[in-house]
């Protein structure tokens, strides 16, 4: 796909969507429709344990009950794979990543042994465990068909790919610094992939130049930049928006019972007037996240 911009609206299938998610969407949908770009839809279904089929029914009947139309076929990222697994052959041929054993109880019983485990923007860091192991161990368990993760050296791979920063709307040029998140897992035991290396992959292979998303992705960006650094990817502009909260400032998203556009549809909401409403809560540029 060729054109000024393409901007892309990327839901995980795991409930419905509500009026956060709306105004995401909208805000994808607008950039691009104001450049005479084009608007994406991803569907991004690679937690097994998570995502449902009724659900992605979901996201389609209400994108198209508030009119946002996208471009071309839908992607999902469960029919891709092999792009994912390709990307982690090339890390793992660059000598980036590791193979991970460790189970959640080992990790957070190491992290509750220790005096001060350093914390990155999702709670405690991976102390490391699994990054000295031999050779020889790895390969025997793997072969022994021990279940495991692949983590990402950080410091091998910020070695390798020297000072890195992204352009951020509002905020400028935001110097990247993945160190923050620790050794973060890019392949998981119970997917072939993990939410990092697939929306990497998957916005450098669909040609997304403006990727539009809510402030609480902003942290990982800086993984998002390193792994393009490490896979020869371009980097495109990116645009945090702030998240929508309720009167009393708590996020939407996270709050107990906050209505669905489904439940919003079906009370008879008019879909036209709560665009337009949620259109005057644009400001871009967005104020940069941090
Ligand atoms: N799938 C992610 C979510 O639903 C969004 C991914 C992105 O926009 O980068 O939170």
């Amino acid at each position: 796909m060729n054109a000024s911009s393409i901007s892309r609206f990327a839901p995980s299938p795991t409930g419905r969507l509500h009026l956060g998610h709306a105004f995401s969407a909208l805000c994808a949908h607008d950039l691009a429709r104001a450049k005479g770009g084009h608007f994406l839809l991803r569907i991004e279904d690679i937690d097994p344990t998570r995502c449902r089929p009724e659900h992605v029914a979901g996201i389609l009947e209400d994108l198209r009950w508030l009119g946002l139309a996208w471009d071309g076929e839908v992607v999902f990222q469960s029919k891709r794979l092999p792009l994912y697994a390709a990307a982690l052959d090339r890390l793992k041929a660059m000598g980036l990543v590791y193979p991970c054993f460790c189970t959640r109880a080992r990790i957070a019983a190491e992290i509750a042994a220790s005096a001060a485990a350093p914390h990155g923007p999702d709670g405690p860091l991976y102390p490391g465990i699994c990054r000295g192991l031999g050779e020889d161990e790895r390969a025997a368990r793997i072969a022994a068909g021990e279940p495991h993760a692949w983590r990402l050296d950080i410091a091998q791979a910020i070695a390798q790919a020297g000072r890195l920063a992204w352009c951020d709307s509002g905020g400028g040029e935001i110097a990247a610094t993945p160190e923050i998140h620790g050794d973060v897992v890019l392949a998981r035991k119970d997917a072939p992939t993990s939410y990092h290396l697939a929306v990497t992959v998957d916005d450098a292979a669909q040609g997304v130049t403006d990727v539009v998303r809510g402030e609480d992705l902003f942290a990982a960006t800086h993984v998002h930049r390193l792994l393009q650094a490490l896979l020869g990817l371009p980097v495109p502009c990116y645009h945090h928006h702030p998240l929508l909260t309720d009167d009393k400032g708590e996020r939407l998203a996270k709050r107990a019972g906050s209505p669905t556009l489904a439940a919003m549809r079906a009370e008879g909401v008019d879909a036209g007037a709560l665009v337009e409403r949620l259109r005057e809560r644009f400001s871009f540029p967005f104020r940069g996240g941090g």
